[in-house]
């Protein structure tokens, strides 16, 4: 008579049990586990170190150029050169890793005391290198082309950056990098949170950047006011919210509060590239 099925299930299992289950394969195979899981969790955790996340300047580039003027548009692109404006919007995280450019890493942000108002300076900072550029490149006709290339690639950056509020945020815990926080489980910084995990969980799109807030004409030309400093200052006014955190847990209320400020800021940043390129192509 033959064993019933169930029985030779059970004879199966315990047979694999014994040979590959035993306590001390289960170690040694954790071991192995948590020192790939650990690596690939550094891996992440300094990729997503980076401003905005490639998708954050994807969108500031792109509504850019939906607000952006034809002729400006196609001077904007001949001086890419074959480059893509989301391209260009990554350029400086791109580089990194490059040696060379070693000397523009601490022109992504700018750090201020809790209480304090950013102000300008002549330091090596966001702000300086946003002012900076847009004076430099109004003389864009008596520059070499690759240079003219190279600042645009910065202004589609910074002015970026300077939208995400933590680029302009606390010098203590460097801008939120060094502010450990939990999301349902899984641990991360609040730079890198703001960056890219909240764009990423909630599938931000650009017709949803668009669409964040519609202005009033007054209000619209306010915002095109090239002022590098009140731009840097209203983001930072940001912080507040950013920073009304319980025991470093986040949910979904929180990045549901956040939304709407993300999605905001990347407007303004595209809006603010789009006239600082008028105003500096004007033929
Ligand atoms: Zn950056």
């Amino acid at each position: 008579m033959s064993k019933p099925k169930s029985h030779k299930a059970i004879e199966a299992m315990t047979y694999l049990y014994k040979k590959h289950l035993n306590p001390l394969y289960i170690i040694i195979l954790m071991k192995f586990l948590k020192q790939y899981i650990l690596a690939l969790a550094l891996f992440l955790g300094s990729y997503q170190s980076f401003a905005w996340g490639e998708k954050g300047h994807n969108l500031v580039a792109q509504v850019a150029f939906n607000y952006l003027d034809a002729n400006t548009k196609k001077i904007v692109l001949e001086y890419l050169d074959g480059m893509t404006i989301q391209e260009a919007a990554n350029w400086m995280d791109n580089i990194k890793s490059d040696k060379k450019y070693d000397y523009m890493r601490k022109l992504h942000y700018i750090n201020a005391d809790k209480g304090q108002n950013i102000v300008s300076n002549e330091e090596e900072n966001i702000v300086a290198t946003i002012t900076k550029t847009i004076t430099e490149l109004k003389n864009y006709k008596a520059l070499p082309k690759q240079e003219v290339k190279i600042k645009i690639c910065i202004l589609f950056h910074l002015i970026g950056d300077l939208h995400q509020p933590l680029h302009v945020g606390y010098g203590e815990d460097k801008g939120g990098n060094s502010f450990q926080i939990n999301f349902y489980g899984k641990g991360t910084n609040l730079h890198a949170f703001y960056d890219s995990g909240i764009i990423e969980y909630k599938g931000l799109t650009l017709p949803e950047c668009l669409n964040a807030k519609k202005f009033t004409k007054e209000e619209l030309l306010e915002i095109e006011k090239i002022d590098v400093v009140t731009w840097a200052n209203q983001s930072r006014s940001h912080l507040k919210s950013i920073y009304n955190i319980n025991d470093r847990k986040l949910d979904d209320r929180y990045v549901d509060n956040n939304y709407s400020i993300i999605k905001e800021q990347i407007l303004k940043a595209g809006i603010r590239l789009s006239s600082s390129l008028e105003k500096i192509f004007i033929e």
